[in-house]
This record gives C-alpha cells, structure tokens and sequence, in this order.
C-alpha cells in the first residue's frame, strides 16, 4: 500500500534524494567505496560541502558576512552553544513551547536570559503579540516554527536587536530576511536531511565577543575557520542534505517551496475548517504551515481513535498528535507532495460521511 508520511521528524524526504544519498551509500562516485567509507578530506568529499555551503546562501539570499556550518549535537546542543558565543551581557526569549523553552533553559545557564513573552497561558496556541524586547539585550531568539504546537512566525518580527532563530523545522520554506540574524541554526532532520547534521548560519564580525571561556568544540570560530572539517563532520547526512539543496534548487527554489506551503495548508485547514468532526488547535492567524494540528469536535471525541485507524488503514503514518496538544498532526515538509494532502483530506471527508 502507498504510505503518506506525515510524521513531525525525521520525516518525509524527496524520493530523489533518498535514492541518490543510496547510489552512493554504495559507490560514491564510481570509487569503488562507499560514502560511509570515504575520509571526509577525501578529495571528493570537500566539493560535496562546498556545494551544500553554496546553494545554502543561494537558495536563502545570505548576504556577505556570514558562514553556514555543518556539525553534529542537534538543534538541542545549539540551545546551549548560541548564548555560549552570542550572550554578551543578556539575552531576550520568547517561550511559544516545548523547543523555545529548552533554549531558555540553557541560555539561563550561561547568563542572564529573558523570557519576554509566552503563550504558556493558551498551550502555545499562538505566537505572543505585543511584547518589546529591552534595547540592552545582545539578541532576541525565537522558534520560527513550533514543531509541537504547530504554531508558526510567518514574517520576520521587527525588531531592533539581532534575531537569533531555531528554524529546524521550516527552514527553506519561506524566504528569511537573514541580514536580521546573528545566527540561525536547526537540526537537518525535519527538512533538509537525514538525521545527524546541524546547519548554523553565523555572522562573522559577532563571534569572539562573548566574555567566557568557549570550549574549542563549542566556538563557533572552530568551526568556521575549519570549514566545518576541525574534526570529522557527519558525512552521510550532509551529503543527504546536499543532495535536498539540488533538488529545491531544481524545484523553484525557497519561493516554490513557499507556495506549495500554503496550498498544502489552505487544502487542509480548509477541510479542518469545514468538516464537522474536526477542529484546529491554533489561533487562525499563527497556523503553521508546516505542523497541521487538528482535533476531534468535543462532541465527537469518541472518533479520535476510529479516524486515527482509518486514516492509518489507507496509508497514513505519522497523524497521531504530540501528546501536549492531543488529537492529529500532520506535518507538511518541503518535501510533502500536495497529492499526499489530497488523500488525507479525502480520508477526513469519507470518514465524516460514514458518521
Ligand atoms: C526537532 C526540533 C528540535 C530538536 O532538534 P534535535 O536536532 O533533535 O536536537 C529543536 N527545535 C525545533 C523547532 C525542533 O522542531
């Protein structure tokens, strides 16, 4: 049976880059070795890195000034690294859920660190509004998009301090104004790569300032002076994420990527919208494009697990909701054709019908 995966991450990816990351799982090349082989100063390794490094400021418009790292650890060690080279003296946070408060957590062990808004109060069903970030603060980090809650920052917020963003789970899905940031990073696993690389995109002329004892490993200096070679990078997976530049590349770019969002998005609110059963989780305006939460009507809770199996039954995977909000999430990476939305939403139209 054909399966739609929907799962939040590591998640769907395009068959393309599934299948050349294999051919050359097998013969990277035509050298007789595999890529899981090959020393990562391998003559024909540095081109794959550099082409990734390349495409990556194309496809986003980095601007002068900036480099793009591949390392190991996760969005998570990333928590704790940023106010470790980036904290200068304190640092604002807005908490839209589970992955914005774990980077407050760790900055607060770094430093001074601000939680200038929340929206703890409605489960993270919406992006806080009307708060200011005070001048003297070295950054204002956010969570672009709020993989558990599916709630999303569609533009860059206006602000008067660098922006340092988590984008793990909607980078390449809508153009960033870059030259706001000092630094945005993500794990590669939601839609870029398979899992085991980190992208960090850092601003120069800001690193080195922070007053504190960086551990080599943790500087970022390291690593971009080494071009993400100070020690063995993860090989597979960046080539995993290579071969996904070429294909958005080839697909339209970051302004296509953006326009298959919102027709994936306007197909499934749409239905959630209209059909009976179902409700959204998340303030209309702050919907995600790429984290669809849905739950049952109260008055048809009783469903929740009758649609889940048959959803299930004509090929889902991945629908069931974090256990934070509840009910169904269906994530709609880049890579996420919209007939596989089709079919959900035609699941969700039979199921309703038979109720
Ligand atoms: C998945 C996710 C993380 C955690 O990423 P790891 O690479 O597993 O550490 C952090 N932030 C966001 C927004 C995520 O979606």
């Amino acid at each position: 049976m054909k399966k739609y995966n929907f799962n939040a991450g590591p998640s769907i990816l395009p068959r393309e880059v599934i299948e050349n990351t294999a051919k050359q799982i097998l013969d990277f090349n035509g050298s007789g070795l595999s890529l899981m082989e090959i020393s990562h100063r391998a003559k024909d390794f540095q081109p794959v890195l550099d082409e990734a490094v390349a495409l990556f400021k194309e496809l986003l418009s980095i601007p002068e000034g900036y480099s793009v790292i591949f390392l190991g650890g996760g969005a998570s060690l990333q928590f704790y690294q940023v106010p470790c080279n980036f904290l200068i003296k304190k640092a604002a946070y807005i908490n839209t859920g589970t992955w914005a408060n774990k980077a407050l957590k760790e900055a607060k062990r770094i430093g001074e660190a601000l939680e200038i808004a929340s929206s703890a109060d409605a489960n993270f069903s919406y992006i806080p509004k009307g708060w200011t970030v005070p001048s003297d603060v070295d950054y204002l980090h956010i969570t672009t998009n709020n993989t558990i809650y599916g709630t999303e920052w569609r533009k860059d917020p206006e602000v008067s301090v660098p922006l340092i963003g988590d984008m793990s789970s909607d980078i390449f899905s809508r153009s960033v104004d870059v030259a706001k940031y000092d630094c945005i990073y993500g794990g590669a696993q939601k839609n870029l790569a398979m899992a085991g690389v980190t992208f960090i995109i850092v601003k120069d002329d800001k690193l080195g300032r922070a007053p504190r004892e960086i551990p080599t490993m943790l500087d970022y200096r390291t690593h971009v002076e080494k071009g993400s070679m100070f020690n063995t990078p993860p090989v597979v997976p960046i080539y995993s994420a290579l071969e996904t530049l070429r294909w958005i590349k080839r697909n339209g770019g970051v302004e296509a990527m953006d326009k298959l969002a919102n027709e994936r998005a306007e197909l499934l609110y749409g239905e959630i919208d209209r059909n009976k059963l179902f409700r959204g989780t998340v303030k209309t305006e702050d919907r995600s494009r790429m984290n669809i939460c849905f739950v049952m009507n109260d008055e048809y809770k009783e469903l929740e697990k009758p649609f889940f199996e048959f959803a299930t039954e004509r090929g889902m995977v991945g629908i069931k909701g974090h256990r934070s909000v509840g009910g169904f999430r269906a994530s709609c990476y880049n890579a996420q054709p919209v007939d596989g939305v089709r079919e959900l939403v035609k699941a969700m139209k039979e199921f309703e019908a038979a109720h």
